[in-house]
């Protein structure tokens, strides 16, 4: 992938200096992924242009060093090496470092001055709709063209491709432009190489001064940047509201965050006792929060969790204090790892059974195999489940109107989805089923949380 900066007027050379990078030698920049080079493919009096080239190894990458996902054949067979990502905002504040900070010595009367530049980012992957290019870089101060190329010039029908040649023209300063591209470019593609914690709040706040604080778009910036990390949204915002009167990015801010958890943990733990069930199996119970709430109710003399994450159950285990727990305690609960989507005889034989937001992470075609291991074959009296309101996105200012709430979704469901799929299930395995919402619902989108129970017909 490709950056190019095109400075024209007078003296263009002196984009050299601002740089720190000779324009008669050309340099290498060692990356821990792969190698950036710095050249200048042209040179005059009235203008002068500087290219940074990333060339990523894919090997590297799927390796395990930075970018990993740690996800099987993706990590062999994707985009990464090829657009302009967040390894390009790396390899920025690594070969134009000084340039940023705005430092340049004999020259500083220029860095300071607002200069007629040019910034071509190439194959940009634009997550999203491509409007919001203009909607972000035009309060900045520059013209925004791109271009899109189609996905497929022989089935013009599948449309444009989701990367752009960006094309930024403004007179601004150098430092300001590079600190933009920086910051803007992991907004737009979104997949940030590496694990996106409170560094990245300082980060932003750093790059984004001066600019940030009063863009229209702050949210949506802000948002993404952070990988919709919710506290660290919260967080940043704060910041940039100068801690006085923070403004709140999301409904769901850390805060109610932990209100939501906790009322759908209280909603399935009343539905569960009021079916009288006495033992209960808790399908994908995470981190075991239900299960920590289910143990301190005499009710249910025999309870289990089960998770395909191997981490999770440590810390399920951990949680619940498993290991130095007596024998009565541990011949009440065990936790074991498994896939809802195999038969397992180990999920048979409880009276309930609870599947707390673990549908929307399975892939939809195995939907099928989930519904027939748990409603036909486990076959428990009662089924707690609950899955997100999609609609109720829209009341997430950081989200796009197609994303999904978390990374690993594979899909959420509408309310009319949902409602229709329940249904379904109920009418070919001999169950009744009661709909309802968990948290707060807005008039238009409904709530956060949706839960089905389900009754086993006599
Ligand atoms: N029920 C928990 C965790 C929800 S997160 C809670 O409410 O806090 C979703 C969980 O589903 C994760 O722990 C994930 O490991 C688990 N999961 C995803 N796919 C699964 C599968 N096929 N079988 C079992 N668990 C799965």
């Amino acid at each position: 992938m490709l950056l190019t900066i095109t400075y024209t007027g007078q003296n263009t050379q002196n984009l050299g200096f601002l740089l720190y990078k000779n324009p008669a030698r050309p340099q290498t920049v060692t990356l821990s992924y792969g190698k950036a080079y710095i050249f200048y493919p042209e040179i005059s009096d009235t203008r002068t242009t500087a290219a940074l080239l990333l060339s990523l190894d894919p090997i590297d990458l799927a390796r395990g060093k930075a970018g990993s996902t740690g996800g099987g054949l993706f990590d062999y067979v994707n985009d990464r090496p090829y657009v302009s990502s967040s390894f390009m905002s790396t390899a920025i504040s690594k070969a134009f470092g000084t340039a940023m900070s705005g430092r340049a010595d004999e020259h500083q009367a220029l860095s300071d001055s607002t200069l007629d530049l040019t910034a071509v980012i190439s194959m940009l992957p634009c997550v999203g709709e491509k409007e919001k290019l203009s909607a972000v870089f035009a309060p900045l101060g520059y013209e925004v063209q791109y271009d899109a190329a189609l996905s497929d010039e022989k089935f013009p029908a599948w449309g444009e491709s989701r990367y752009v040649n960006l094309t930024l023209h403004g007179k601004v300063r150098l430092r300001d432009l590079l600190r933009h591209i920086f910051v803007l470019i992991p907004v737009f593609d979104r997949q940030k190489h590496y694990w996106v914690g409170e560094d990245e709040v300082k980060k932003l706040l750093s790059h984004g001064e001066g600019w940030l604080e009063n863009h229209p778009e702050k949210a949506y910036i802000t948002g993404r940047y952070l990988g919709r990390r919710k506290s660290l949204v919260s967080m940043a915002f704060a910041q940039l509201a100068g801690h006085e009167d923070a403004e709140e990015p999301a409904k769901e801010s850390s805060e109610t965050r932990v209100t939501l958890n906790m009322q759908r943990l209280n909603r399935v733990l009343a539905a569960l006792k009021s079916s009288g069930a006495s033992s209960v199996v808790d399908l994908g119970c995470g981190e075991g929060r239900l299960l920590s709430l289910l143990i301190k109710e005499r009710q249910f003399s025999r309870i289990a969790g089960m998770d395909v994450s191997h981490v999770a159950l440590k810390r399920a285990s951990d949680r619940l204090r498993l290991e130095s727990a007596g024998e009565s305690y541990r011949e009440r609960i065990a936790l074991f790892q498994g896939s809802l989507t195999y038969k397992d005889s180990r999920i048979s034989g409880f009276e309930a059974a609870s599947v707390v937001e673990v549908v929307e992470h399975l892939d939809p075609a195995r939907l099928s195999a989930f519904e027939r291991v748990l409603f036909a074959f486990a076959k428990p009296k009662t089924i707690v489940l609950t899955t997100p309101n999609k609609e109720y996105n829209a009341n997430y200012a950081f989200l796009h109107p197609k994303d999904l709430r978390h990374g690993d979704h594979r899909f959420e469901w509408t309310r009319a989805e949902f409602r229709n799929w329940a249904n379904r299930i109920a009418a070919d395995y001999g169950y009744r089923v009661e709909i309802s919402e968990i948290g707060e619902a807005d008039e238009i989108h409904g709530a956060p949380t949706q839960m089905g129970v389900f009754q086993l017909c006599d």
